[in-house]
């Protein structure tokens, strides 16, 4: 199967081994699949009986058609081993009759870019070698914090492939940057940068855009190539667990084999409610896709509206991986509706203007699938609250964005089915504001806070973040923003 641009005029299409090396097509579209593979109610029952990484393996074989799939069953169990994902790596949790958390954080950095993260480095290693590369590929990430370290677990030790991170020095949580300047592998780095994260983000921008550095690199034997979520190896892998999941509701008896399944996604930049999309586009049976978020609503407008308006301001919540203006992935949806000539046109509006308005077709296509709903952030933290007393049920942030988009449809839908809550984050990566929900009491501090959120509710913190401020320490080093190129070719020329 080949992919092709978003926004292609001339049909041409790439492997998918190209695709992942490459991340975004050259004329700045986002790969897609040619067509979509179908899933039917025999192939549901087979998976049903399979392991997480053989259902992943499968998955992704009807998607990766030039890797084999001996080769997608090797990374899978590598990549969702129970080493990795102690807890399971997608496991339900009952919340109620009617609704289900799908656990996507028990992986190295109890966060749902696990999921796609440590399996995307192996699916990109395999595709230099498919592709004839034989330059050693220097992933570039300026994180804000979350991204940074799951690029760093999921790139640390993959052959063929170095990682170097920039964060801004006061920019992110101490629990954060301790997970970054511990971190283990021979192949990573990690530096701070005087400035804030958009010092980091631009540093990074222009060493990719500078053809000097480019040079340089290529005569050291390296390349360089970006960890984004836009890169189809990070969205194929989110398909699995939603197919993933709806086998195993079946399996429980929480529904039956055909019954039309909900799932609420707490949403940032639009990557993981589409891979649903996906699955839904395939056969899997699914109904609504619940699109949260947080006060920067705009999605919530857009599948109000049919109008997608960044004209507005920017928030800091407290569940900040939600906090974007620009949803990428919804390019991928805009594609699937209206074709890429559309996509294109209406990409160049939204660079132009910052907005652009899809027809009254495109609109009621994508609401046959898709319902917005956002809260705030007294509203999330009151979610957190009542499920915990309520239920039992700790959640982070984010998935009480989620849940707080679920009951609101719940509440105008009373004869809903069962809905599919996608929780993409522990409650001790956010233990701070999870905390003061609870208990209506601010933590000591970030550290202590994952004690005293452990002790209040009685759940263990996970082995990743236990004991964190005890680790050894590897990366100090503090830079100017100026200073970046130069850190950068020094990392590529350093030997293994
Ligand atoms: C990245 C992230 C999201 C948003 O996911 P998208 O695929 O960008 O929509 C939600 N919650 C958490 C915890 C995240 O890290």
């Amino acid at each position: 199967m080949n992919y092709i641009s978003t926004r292609s005029t001339d049909g041409h299409s790439v492997s998918a081994a190209e695709a992942i090396k490459r991340g975004l097509a050259p004329d700045g579209g986002l790969y897609m699949p040619q067509q979509l593979p179908v899933l039917t109610r025999a192939d549901l029952a087979e998976l049903s009986a399979l392991s997480y990484p053989e259902r992943a393996a499968n998955i992704l074989h009807r998607f990766l058609t030039d890797y084999t799939y001996a080769e997608l069953l090797a990374d899978c169990r590598e990549a969702y081993s129970s080493e990795r994902f102690p807890g399971g790596a997608a496991p339900l949790h009952e919340i109620d009759s009617r609704m289900s958390a799908l656990e996507l954080w028990h992986g190295p950095t109890c966060a749902f870019k696990d999921m796609a993260l440590q399996i995307m480095p192996r699916l990109l290693s395999r595709a230099l070698v498919k592709t004839g590369e034989t330059r050693t590929a220097l992933i570039l990430v300026a994180t804000s914090g979350d991204t940074g370290k799951a690029a760093l677990e999921g790139y640390r030790d993959i052959p063929g492939i170095r990682i170097q991170v920039f964060y801004p020095v006061d920019g992110v949580s101490r629990v954060q940057k301790l997970q970054m300047i511990t971190q283990t592998g021979s192949n990573v780095d990690v530096t701070a940068i005087r400035g804030n994260f958009d010092d980091a983000q631009t540093g990074v921008k222009q060493i990719f855009s500078d053809p000097e550095i480019r040079e340089q690199l290529n005569t050291a034997g390296t390349f360089l190539s970006s960890a984004n979520s836009i890169n189809w190896g990070r969205l194929a892998p989110q398909i699995v667990y939603y197919v993933s999941a709806y086998c195993d509701l079946c399996t429980k008896g929480m529904i039956r084999m055909g019954d039309t399944l909900d799932v609420a996604v707490p949403t940032g930049n639009f990557g993981n409610i589409f891979a649903a999309c996906i699955a839904k586009r395939m056969g899997l049976p699914l109904g609504r896709l619940i699109c949260a978020s947080n006060r920067n609503n705009i999605l919530t407008d857009f599948l109000r509206t049919g109008t997608y308006d960044r004209n507005r301001p920017f928030y800091t919540t407290i569940s900040p991986s939600m906090d974007i203006l620009i949803s990428s992935n919804l390019e991928r949806l805009l594609y699937l509706i209206a074709g890429p000539v559309r996509t294109a046109a209406y990409m160049e509006q939204l660079a132009r203007d910052g907005k652009y308005t899809v027809s009254p077709e495109e609109f009621r296509a994508i609401r046959e699938d898709f319902t917005g709903y956002f809260c705030d952030e007294e509203e999330t933290g009151a979610v957190i609250h009542d499920v915990f007393r309520k239920n039992g049920y700790l959640m982070d942030t984010h998935t009480a964005v989620g849940c707080s988009a679920a009951m609101q449809y719940r509440a105008e839908h009373p004869d809903a089915p069962h809905v599919l809550l996608v929780s993409t984050a522990s409650p001790f990566k956010f233990a701070v504001d999870v905390y003061r929900a609870l208990t209506g009491t601010p933590a000591e501090d970030e550290l202590s806070a994952l004690n005293q959120l452990s002790a209040e509710s009685r759940v263990p913190i996970p082995a990743p973040l236990d004991g964190i401020g005890n680790r050894a320490v590897r990366f100090t080093q503090v830079i100017r923003r100026e200073d970046m190129p130069a850190a950068v070719l020094a990392f590529a020329k350093a030997a293994d």
